[in-house]
Formats: C-alpha cells, sequence, structure tokens
C-alpha cells in the first residue's frame, strides 16, 4: 500500500463523472462566448511565475513546487494556468494580427504547497478562461458575466459575486502609498505575513484573515477615495453593465486578490452550500493591464478567471445539484452458453452503434448472477440470448425493474428498445440531424433514402 502524498487526492469513479460533467459544463459556456480551447504544459520556467504571479505573493513566496531539472533549468509545477495561457498566446504570436480579443479556455490541475484543509489541496484542478486584448470595461463586464452564467448553468442560485477595482497604475500607486502611511504606524503589532507584505505589496494586508488585523484593516484608506477619473467610469460601466445583465454583485473594498498581475476590476464568485457551509471563493479573476508585455508580448490588457473544480464539485454534491447524473447501463446482455457469448459480442456492438450504453456478461455466469451483476450495474433492462433465442432470431427483453418480460425478433429489436428506453432526442450515429424531407410522420430511418439515419423523428 502506497499513501497519497499530503493534499492531493483521487478523483475516481462517481466523483470523477461529477468533475467531468462540470468541465463540460464550463467548456461548452466559454464556447458560447467564443472561446478556444488551450491545453499548455503543466511544468513551465520558474521565471513565467516570478514575472506574471509576482514575487510579492504568497504562492510565489511560499507556495510554489519548484526544482531544478538534469539540465539545471529552475522548473515549477504551475501553481495556476493564467501565465502559461499568455505565454502559448505569445509564443504562437496570435497578438500579431491584432484581431482582438484573443479569447481562450482552459482545464487542468495546478499545484501549490499550501496547508490542506477543507477544500483546499495541494494538487487541484481550474477551469478559466483569459481574454486578451480589451479596449473596453464592456469586455470586463461579459468576463464577469460568462463566469456567472456558468454557474446558473451549473444550477447554482443565490451566487454572491465581489468586485472591487484596483483601479489604473496612477490611483493604485496613490493608494498604495496612502496605505503604507496608514500602517505605517499599526504594522509593529501585525501578524509576520504582514510585516512582509507591508514590505512587498502593501495592498496584500487587506486580505489579511487574521482577526486582530481585520480589525486595523477596517479603518484603512479605501481605493475607492484614490481612483482617477478613468478608473471611476470604468468600473461605473462595469457594474451599470451587471445591473444591466441584472446580475447582483456586492462591492467589497477590501477584495485585491492574491496575484500581482491584476489591475482594475477584480471579482469573486462565493456560495455558501444550503447547509451552511461556507467554501470561500469557487471562482476569481480580475482584469490586468501588464501581464501580457511582461510575458513578452504586446502593451494589451485582458481579463480573466478561474474556477476551482474541486469546490465546484464539493458545494454541488452538498446542495443536490447533481441530480441529472445518472449512473445507469441501458441494457445487459446475458448469454447462456459458449455460442450465445460469441453472439452477443455482436449483438452488444450493434446496440452500442445504436446509442445504447451496454454490457456483456463473459464470465460464463449462471442466470441468477447474471441478474445480481445486472443490478450492480444499474442496468435497465436485461437481454437473454440462448441457443433457442438464436435458432429463432429472437430475443428476450426484460424490465429488470419491474420485471416485465418482452420476446421480440430481430429485426423489431431496436424498435422495441427505443420504445422502452423512450428514446428521446438521444442521437444514434449518422444522424440526418433533422435535415431530411419527412415530417416526423414515417419510418424513415428504415427507408433507403435515410438509411441509418436515426433522426428527430424520435423526438
Ligand atoms: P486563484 O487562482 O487563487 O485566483 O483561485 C481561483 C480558484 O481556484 C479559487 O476560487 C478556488 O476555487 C480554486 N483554488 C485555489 N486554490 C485552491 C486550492 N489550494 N485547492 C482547491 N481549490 C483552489
Amino acid at each position: 500500500m502506497f499513501n497519497l502524498v499530503k493534499g492531493t487526492h483521487d478523483v475516481i469513479l462517481d466523483e470523477a463523472q461529477k468533475y467531468t460533467y462540470i468541465e463540460n459544463v464550463l467548456q461548452n459556456t466559454a464556447q458560447l462566448f467564443g472561446y478556444k480551447e488551450f491545453r499548455t504544459p503543466i511544468i513551465e520556467t520558474s521565471e513565467l511565475f516570478l514575472r506574471s504571479v509576482g514575487d510579492s505573493s504568497d504562492i510565489v513566496r511560499k507556495e510554489m513546487y519548484t526544482f531544478e531539472d538534469k539540465g539545471g533549468r529552475s522548473i515549477t509545477l504551475r501553481p495556476e494556468i493564467t501565465a502559461g495561457i499568455v505565454r502559448s498566446m505569445v509564443n504562437a504570436k496570435l497578438f500579431a494580427m491584432q484581431d482582438y480579443p484573443v479569447k481562450g479556455y482552459y482545464t487542468g490541475p495546478c499545484f501549490r504547497y499550501e496547508r490542506p484543509q477543507q477544500g483546499r489541496y495541494r494538487q487541484f484542478n481550474q477551469f478559466g478562461i483569459e481574454c486578451i486584448g480589451i479596449t473596453s470595461p464592456h469586455r470586463d463586464a461579459e468576463v464577469i458575466s460568462m463566469g456567472f452564467d456558468s454557474l446558473v448553468f451549473l444550477g447554482f442560485e443565490n451566487v454572491t459575486l465581489k468586485i472591487n477595482t484596483l483601479g489604473d497604475d496612477e490611483s493604485r500607486e496613490n493608494y498604495k502609498k496612502a496605505l503604507r502611511d496608514y500602517f505605517g504606524s499599526h504594522i509593529e503589532n501585525m501578524c509576520n505575513d504582514c510585516k512582509e507584505r507591508y514590505q512587498l505589496n502593501v495592498l496584500r494586508i487587506l486580505d489579511c484573515k487574521d482577526p486582530d488585523d481585520q480589525e486595523i484593516v477596517k479603518n484603512a484608506p479605501k481605493i475607492s477615495d484614490f481612483l482617477s477619473e478613468n478608473a471611476k467610469q470604468s468600473f461605473e460601466t462595469i457594474k451599470k453593465d451587471l445591473d444591466f445583465l441584472n446580475i447582483p454583485y456586492e462591492v467589497d473594498e477590501s477584495l485585491v486578490r492574491g496575484l500581482d498581475y491584476y489591475s482594475g476590476v477584480v471579482f469573486e464568485f462565493h456560495y455558501t452550500s444550503s447547509k451552511g457551509k461556507n467554501y470561500g471563493a469557487i471562482g476569481a479573476g480580475g482584469h490586468y493591464g501588464k501581464l501580457v508585455s511582461e510575458i513578452g508580448g504586446p502593451e494589451v490588457e485582458g481579463c480573466g478567471y478561474a474556477m476551482g473544480i474541486e469546490r465546484l464539485a464539493s458545494v454541488m454534491s452538498d446542495d443536490n445539484l447533481f441530480e441529472d447524473l445518472t449512473d445507469t447501463t441501458d441494457i445487459y446482455v446475458m448469454p447462456l452458453g459458449e455460442r450465445a457469448t460469441a453472439a452477443s459480442l455482436g449483438i452488444a456492438n450493434y446496440l452500442r452503434v445504436s446509442g445504447y450504453n451496454c454490457e456483456v456478461c463473459l464470465e460464463g455466469k449462471g442466470m441468477s448472477q447474471m441478474f445480481k451483476k445486472a443490478e450492480r450495474r444499474n442496468a435497465l433492462y436485461a437481454i437473454i440470448v440462448g441457443d433457442n433465442e438464436l435458432d429463432n432470431d429472437e430475443f428476450v427483453i426484460k424490465n429488470l425493474a419491474s420485471q416485465e418480460q418482452f420476446k421480440v425478433s430481430s429485426d423489431d429489436l431496436l424498435k422495441k428498445l427505443d420504445e422502452l428506453l423512450n428514446f428521446e432526442g438521444r442521437k444514434h450515429f449518422e444522424c440526418c440531424d433533422g435535415d431530411c424531407d419527412c415530417d416526423g410522420d414515417c419510418d424513415c430511418a428504415e427507408s433507403e433514402e435515410n438509411k441509418g439515419c436515426c433522426c428527430s423523428h424520435k423526438e
């Protein structure tokens, strides 16, 4: 027996099915907004994260898995994926055409050496999007709305969207100066992390979770008093767009995010499950001004977000948002004897290409054991195949819930199953997608003209 590495977890069986479901919904939503998929390496040069995530962030200072490879290069397991995506866009010269924005989405594992706790792992999965080449705050609003819509598509109600702006460079520099003045007289009494943050990036003190420090943070100057006219206008436009789109939000002036590359709007999606468990942020993101140029690209701005698949899966399990996920086998084929076993392999394949998920018992079991196996597979129907059935070119179909049995000829097998399993809207292969001349009142799947078509007539 080998133990898991601390902070990691296996995602298997039902849990894996949940992850795939979540990823599919998030990816489909991104595609609806015109985003294309990016897959970049898990290892990148350490320098990439120093330049992007920033050497004042907790991630770079304490949490990176960094090692030297055999060639003496400093390599890091990606702690986040934005930097790699932007690097890939720069390397592929996607900005050369200046056909902005360049829009990409990604899914995959990230690694942070954090203290493992509820909802926090050392290897976890993120889905995220990046929209680069932003010239208007409406684009930021669209990105936020896409994140919100994704959560709605996953079945979330009452997501709390927190937003803030970190302003433009000018606003932020003035604000940081005011924070340094304010915290200067308190820093001696604050936690060690804050002392470091005071030196490295004073903004990050606003994010401190220490209750005593939070009392001090409460009275700190607010960014809203330091915003330039431009920064104010942009933030107002984003808020107006969210109002127009009916997306509720809370402005939280203590929201600064843990990655140094953010500027302009930043946001987090929070959710407390119906059982009252607060999972913290299930997704977060923001606008970045300098990231692309830091990584060697042009001076273009971007906006993106990342969602944590582990947290989404936990909250959704807590709140029964996976109701639609079924783990049933449509048909369990039960062969009786050697000849029937070989024939069953063919029958099962025929059913699979017709769109049914189907398993065959190949273990040479007796009838009662095969029924037990079918039950464990959550099978809906069994098809019993014996020598008699093969000789007569027919099958016995059994409804495993009601125990009802039907005898059908092999020609009628598919028709009967479609009827029994209510094959509504499910596509067989070679579907004409409804693009044929019939108005639904025919057997056109069998007609010469539409041979092999499954089509809408089953709807
Ligand atoms: P970040 O890249 O820090 O902005 O995080 C984006 C999202 O990833 C968060 O909102 C979480 O849902 C998720 N996340 C971040 N760190 C972890 C972690 N250590 N374990 C699990 N999920 C995480």
